[in-house]
């Protein structure tokens, strides 16, 4: 499932093939992904011009000189491929530019999403209504962390995860950032002392940081023809890694909670 970096790379791989291009072709192969595609969305795409491309959340955004802002979400398995060489059955959104490149969001699963607003409009979609900082904008302190987890009682894993709280944060992030901090998942969120709310921070930025950059390493794939953008592995320090040894030697533990894993070191995490 695409996290934050994913997207990010994903954004950054886009660029090169759409940024200042006019899409002179945009055909929907079907009539939704998770929800309808917009029904005007050819009529407004076609002949615009890239102005721009940005991240929020785990959203991707594509900047018209039209003012529309194409807002797309990848779901579970949507990816974009850069000059396929053949439009398969999972093509669900091709686009062309003036250049001749061809552009395809392939989504097998459909948990996927394309959405277009005025960018006057963007703040209110109503994903991003109520969505906190971003992890990697200035926004995101030990300061705000400490306002925003006052009081709470509920374990700082959960809240991490909160899009309230922090936007675009995912299960493997949170891991692996209360891991390079030493915190325990199931901390109490408002009994984190700020110091180490400060560190919790510059951790987030660290991991998120490594991925980018690990998604970075792999852009030149995306260059040729048939690449497709969004999806990388990376080594982990805990998630993933049950019962494999810690950096200290202790044993990694997974628990589930919710239906959803989380991976610690008993040793390094208090
Ligand atoms: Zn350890």
């Amino acid at each position: 499932m695409p996290e934050l970096p994913e997207v990010e790379t994903t954004v950054r791989g886009l660029r090169p093939p759409l940024e200042g291009r006019r899409l002179t072709r945009v055909e929907t192969r079907r009539a939704d992904l998770r929800r309808p595609f917009p029904a005007d969305l050819r009529q407004r795409m076609t002949g615009a011009r890239i102005t721009g491309l940005g991240r929020r959340a785990k959203y991707g955004l594509i900047e018209t000189d039209r003012g529309d802002v194409m807002i797309f979400h990848l779901g579970m398995s949507g990816r974009w491929r850069i000059d396929p060489s053949e439009i398969g059955a999972h093509d669900h959104l091709v686009l062309e530019t003036d250049e001749g490149r061809t552009l395809s969001l392939c989504d097998p699963r459909r948990f996927g999403s394309v959405d277009l607003v005025r960018g006057e409009d963007l703040a209110g979609f109503g994903p991003f209504k109520a969505l906190g900082p971003e992890p990697l904008g200035p926004d995101l302190t030990g300061a705000y962390l400490a306002k925003a987890l006052e009081g709470r009682v509920a374990p700082i894993k959960a809240m991490l995860l909160d899009q309230r709280i922090v936007a675009g944060l995912g299960n493997i992030y949170v891991c692996e950032a209360l891991h390079m901090t030493g915190i325990a998942p199931t901390t109490m969120a408002g009994r984190i002392a700020r110091g180490r709310l400060d560190r919790l921070v510059d951790s987030i930025r660290e991991v998120l940081a490594a991925a980018i950059e690990a998604g970075g390493s792999t852009l030149r794939d995306y260059a040729r023809p048939d690449g497709e953008l969004g999806y990388f592995a990376k080594q982990w320090r805990v998630y993933g890694r049950e019962d494999e040894a810690c950096h200290c030697g202790t044993m990694i533990r997974r628990r589930v909670d919710g239906g959803r894993s989380t991976f610690y070191c008993p040793k390094c995490q208090k």
